[in-house]
């Protein structure tokens, strides 16, 4: 990190020697002035003297103020784009994390990272590297509230905590930022993008296990393309008195069509059900129930896109009327969502859903069907 204390420390060194010195010329000068004034003028020269000196004692005083000033600043931000520093992120991050907990607000973070920033110094040089750096840490900021905090993680990597912001606000937060620094123009440079992650606090969740959320969901939107955000949805394993979800969907090995795309896509199916469900139940954060629906939703048409093109490939005789049953659930998946639009949330339908018409009825059914296809091709 750019916290090399050495440089400061000599300047410290220097100023307080200065103003030791001075103080005690000053000393001299405010003593002087009550002896009885010589007629000498030897003396007077000595008086002039010892007001230069004390002139030089009071700048040396102003210089290890602003020093000080400095180092205090330079304990907790980055020098380069003056964004808190990882040691700073750390503390605030941790007493935010126990104010949250506390009070059952919500609190998340975005992680984000300039894409192909390499190219940019090895095209430019690292001084127009700094340049940019700098200039996305001023848009960044620009779109943030007062009560977030920007960090510099390290390198060319920012944190934005976000506090009593749910998943789905720092994830319209996020890609506000991106839009932000798509649009901006670098002077040399012209247009960079940044790919970010987004995770919410979960209850008893360390920080680091928070943050490395958050570094997924990066590497998800690194791998999709960069210039884009990804939401982690993963729920975290809880601890000691915390009562599991009572709505939970339990996946069956026998629902294994042995396919490992379909099969770990059908898992991430259940594992999406159950994360909306979860945050439903709670009550505490209809937005974010409103955003994993949509999330659901696009991995269910992924996922019966993904199926029908491996069902095709190996010529399933069935494929069109399990495709058109495909487009039903969808069809069905949106009225639903649709409905979720409004300020309350029709549990029952929304279980419906998941539990008889996605899972009973269509994966340990309709699926079921092309099980015996696929083993045999
Ligand atoms: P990706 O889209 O995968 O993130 O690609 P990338 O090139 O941004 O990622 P990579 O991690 O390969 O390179 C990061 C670069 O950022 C390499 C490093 O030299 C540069 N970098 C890190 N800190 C600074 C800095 O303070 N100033 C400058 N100019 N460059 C920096
Ligand atoms: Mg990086
Ligand atoms: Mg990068």
């Amino acid at each position: 990190m750019s916290l090399t204390a050495h440089p400061d420390l000599t300047l410290l060194a220097i100023l307080v020697a200065g103003l030791a010195v001075g103080t005690v010329l000053g000393r001299w000068t405010v003593r002087r002035p009550r002896a009885a004034a010589p007629p000498d003028p030897d003396c007077h020269d000595q008086l002039e003297t010892l007001a230069r000196a004390r002139e030089a004692s009071e700048q040396a005083n102003g210089e290890l103020k602003q020093a000080l000033d400095q180092m205090e600043q330079a304990a907790g931000t980055d020098r380069l784009t003056g964004a808190w520093n990882r040691r700073r992120f750390e503390d605030g991050a941790i007493q935010l994390m126990a104010l949250s907990s506390r009070r059952g607000d919500a609190l998340s973070l975005i992680l984000l990272d300039l894409d192909r920033f390499k190219r940019v110094n090895d095209t430019f040089g690292h001084g127009v590297g700094d340049a940019v750096l700098k200039s996305v840490a001023g848009t960044v900021r620009d779109q943030l509230r007062a009560s977030d905090a920007f960090v510099r993680w390290g390198g060319e990597e920012f944190i934005v905590l976000c506090p009593a912001t749910t998943l789905a606000g720092a994830t319209i937060l996020a890609e506000k930022i991106r839009r932000a620094v798509e649009a901006q123009s670098i002077p040399q440079v012209g247009m960079v993008t940044i790919s970010l992650g987004v995770a919410q606090h979960q209850n008893a969740e360390a920080l680091d296990a928070w943050v490395t959320r958050a570094d997924g969901a990066l590497y998800r939107a690194k791998v999709r393309g960069r210039n884009r955000t990804e939401a982690s949805l993963e729920m975290v394993e809880t601890h000691g008195d915390e009562s599991p979800s009572i709505l939970a969907l339990i996946w069956d090995p026998a629902l294994e069509c042995g396919n490992p795309e379909i099969d770990h896509q059908h898992q991430q199916l259940y594992h999406l059900s159950n994360s909306l469900l979860a945050s439903i139940t709670s009550g505490r954060y209809p937005e974010d129930a409103k955003l994993q629906m949509q999330l659901l939703i696009a991995h269910v048409a992924q996922h019966f896109h993904d199926e029908e093109a491996i069902l095709a490939r190996t010529g399933y005789p069935a494929l069109a009327v399990h495709a058109k049953e495909h487009n039903r659930l969808i069809a069905q998946a949106k009225l639903l969502q649709k409905d979720m639009g409004g300020v309350s949330t029709d549990l029952p339908a929304l279980l419906n859903f998941l539990a008889l018409d996605l899972v009973k009825g269509h994966l340990m059914a309709w699926d079921r069907r092309f099980f015996k296809h696929l083993a045999e091709s």
